[in-house]
């Protein structure tokens, strides 16, 4: 089950729990009881990527990297 990060909209307690999609909607703050909850978005979910180069990379790798 996968963790999610929050912050109450209402006292700025940040909390995470692990819980489902289904009940993220029913998120209540650990401090107030707030139902005011946005949910963060970890780093983990940003779905960042960055071209790899492993080690099957042949010709054209070299000039990718330089032009970065
Ligand atoms: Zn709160």
């Amino acid at each position: 089950m996968p963790i999610f990060d929050f912050a109450c909209q209402d006292c700025g307690r940040k909390f995470d729990l692990m819980i489902s999609n289904a009940d993220k909607d029913k998120v209540t703050c650990p401090d107030c009881s707030s139902k005011n909850i946005k949910q963060l978005l970890s780093e983990f979910h940003t779905g960042k990527t960055r071209p790899s180069f492993g080690p099957s990379c042949s010709q054209g790798c070299s000039a990718a990297a330089s032009g970065a």
